[in-house]
């Protein structure tokens, strides 16, 4: 019996490995085709002040549904475009894709709105990153001043020296820079004064447990502290319920970003969604 169900498993196993590795050669092949084509699109989900309850800016989010393999998350396909070489095409189709949502958004009367790129870690190591994103922008003639760089607690701690020199000139350039899930690396926070940072983003898995663990809320408390007497705002990632805001507002957090706000969506619906939460705000504003 044990040497059948064995078996069985061995069989299980493989079919599994065999489809596993089947897909792997399927998103090579797609995805050098998809960034091609351009086949992704760019949702985007709202940040907004706690205190006054205002959007202050979005997150852009890759979005990439194909044919074959059906939605495939960033969190799936932009490590493997790191690993496949494939990251830097795919970060400026990316880039282009939003520049275009500015232009239209523009178009329609919505002037600054503060768009949050994220930046992989290979990308932002290549030599020429600046020139080349900055070439971008002048091709659509979108201003740095309207876009804000997220780079991984990771990235910026690889190599602290060109880092910093790098995160200067971005930020003199009129980019401003976001630490994005941060406490999830193996970060000294002492390390933060070092960089010209604007914003520091709690990663989602602490948000989670605030409410529950009393160790998470000591953690996201010291977090804000810190970040705070270094003149830096604290967005929470991942806040989903009305309880968590509340205790991120007790915590002085300034900035909120997460499902209890709102999901990434698409460029049109944002209009739509500005629209009602400006609606809202006045009924805020009279109660
Ligand atoms: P991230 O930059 O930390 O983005 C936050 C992720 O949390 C997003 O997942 C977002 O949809 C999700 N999220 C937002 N609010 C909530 C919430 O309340 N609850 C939960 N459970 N999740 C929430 P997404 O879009 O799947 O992206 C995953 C990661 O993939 C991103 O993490 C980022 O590292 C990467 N990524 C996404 N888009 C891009 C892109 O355009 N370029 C690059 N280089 N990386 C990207
Ligand atoms: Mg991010
Ligand atoms: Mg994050
Ligand atoms: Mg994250």
């Amino acid at each position: 019996f044990a040497k059948q169900n064995g078996r069985n498993q061995y069989a299980f196993y493989f079919e599994e490995l065999e489809s596993d590795s089947k897909r792997l050669l399927l998103l090579e092949s797609e995805l050098r085709k998809a960034i091609q084509k351009k086949e992704f699109t760019i949702y985007y989900q709202p940040k907004v002040s706690i205190e006054k309850q205002e959007i202050i800016g979005v997150e852009a989010l890759v979005r990439w549904q194909n044919e074959k393999l059906g939605f495939v998350s960033p969190g799936e396909f932009i490590p493997y475009a790191e690993d496949a070489g494939l990251i830097i095409p795919l970060s400026e189709v990316i880039i282009e894709k939003v520049c275009l949502d500015i232009i239209d958004w523009r178009n329609k009367g919505i002037l600054n709105l503060l768009v949050s790129i994220n930046i992989a870690s290979l990308h932002f190591q290549q030599d020429d990153f600046i020139e080349r994103i900055n070439s971008i922008l002048m091709q659509y003639n979108c201003s740095p001043r309207q876009l804000e760089l997220e780079v991984t607690e990771r990235t910026i701690m690889n190599d602290t020296e060109g880092i910093v020199e790098k995160l200067i000139k971005l930020k003199n350039m009129g980019f401003k820079l976001s630490i994005d899930d941060f406490g999830t690396g193996y970060s000294s926070l002492s390390y933060l004064n070092r960089f010209p940072l604007n914003y520091l983003k709690i990663d989602g898995s602490f948000i989670k447990q605030i409410t529950s663990l009393k160790d998470k809320q000591a953690i996201v408390d010291c977090i804000i502290l810190l970040a705070h007497r270094l003149h830096i705002k604290v967005v929470a990632e991942g806040v989903e319920t009305k309880e968590q805001v509340k205790l991120l507002k007790e915590m002085d957090c300034d900035i909120i970003q997460g499902y209890y706000y709102s999901r990434p969506i698409p460029s049109k619906e944002l209009l739509d969604f500005f629209e009602l939460w400006e609606i809202h705000q006045k009924e805020r504003n009279v109660l």
